[in-house]
């Protein structure tokens, strides 16, 4: 009993000049290190790890054809009865880094139920291939996917209407960088009633992207002067594609 004790002074003596300066009667110190309160009913609430969830992105070409059977013969506006042929959805890549959008589709794209065909169109085109991408790289749509009548500007209820299935299209691509083309659609998107000539020569968040206004190219057409200023703006394009900062 006197050895025990002894022993027992000892070891508290060692415990005490390795700084343990006492015992505590909490069971969930009882046991050895890593098994506090194992096996004793008391076993420790460790947090639960979680990976980071992975994004999910759908798949953007299923996704893209189930916006357009949404669209399906569309009659949320008056323009369904003003004169149309087709809905002209929209062309490309669906996951296409670079976005257009215009106005409304005119009198070819009408008929042809694709956006930016005709001189316009070929004007587009021309401007897309000059940073070195080609058309079926990029994605084309328009604020408004019917006609209006004689051409004339979307009025304020049809963008309303309509423009939920183009903001739909460009949350399923994710483009990186968004061109508006012309007055109108830069005025939509950027929800403003400035003129293109105020809004270009800068660069807008937008959704997710980087927005840049530039003239249409059926004004481009009209005014070839204009040239300088649209290829200012697609090399702020080019460069944001290629991740650079661009003010
Ligand atoms: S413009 Fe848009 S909302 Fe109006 S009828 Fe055509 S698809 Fe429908």
């Amino acid at each position: 009993m006197a050895d025990s004790r002894e022993q027992l002074a000892e070891h508290l003596r060692f415990l005490g000049e390795l700084g343990v300066d006492g015992f505590r009667r909490d069971r969930v110190w009882a046991g050895r290190p890593g098994e506090r309160g194992e096996g004793r009913g008391e076993r420790e609430e460790k947090p639960e790890v979680r990976s980071p969830e992975p994004e999910v992105r759908v798949d953007p070409v299923t996704e893209l054809a189930a916006i357009r059977d949404d669209i399906g013969d569309c009659t949320r506006c008056k323009l369904c009865s003003l004169g149309r042929k087709q809905i002209v959805y929209g062309v490309g890549s669906p996951t296409a880094g670079l976005m257009f959008v215009g106005e409304a589709p005119g009198r070819d794209e009408d008929i042809q139920g694709i956006p930016f065909v005709g001189r316009a169109g070929q004007k587009l085109t021309q401007i897309i291939e000059a940073i070195g991408l080609k058309r079926d790289e990029v994605y084309i749509a328009n604020v408004i996917k019917c006609r209006p009548p004689e051409n004339r500007n979307p009025e304020p209820d049809e963008v309303d209407t309509c423009e939920p299935f183009l903001f739909r299209q460009i949350d399923t691509i994710k483009p990186r960088v968004i061109v508006a083309l012309g007055t109108f659609a830069a005025r939509s998107l950027l929800k403003t009633d400035a003129p293109i000539s105020r809004l270009r020569g800068r660069v807008y968040d937008y959704r997710g992207a980087q927005l840049v206004p530039t003239f249409h190219p059926a004004y481009l057409l009209r005014n070839p002067s204009c040239r300088r200023d649209v290829w200012d703006d697609m090399k702020k394009v080019r460069s944001l594609l290629n991740g650079e900062t661009v003010v």
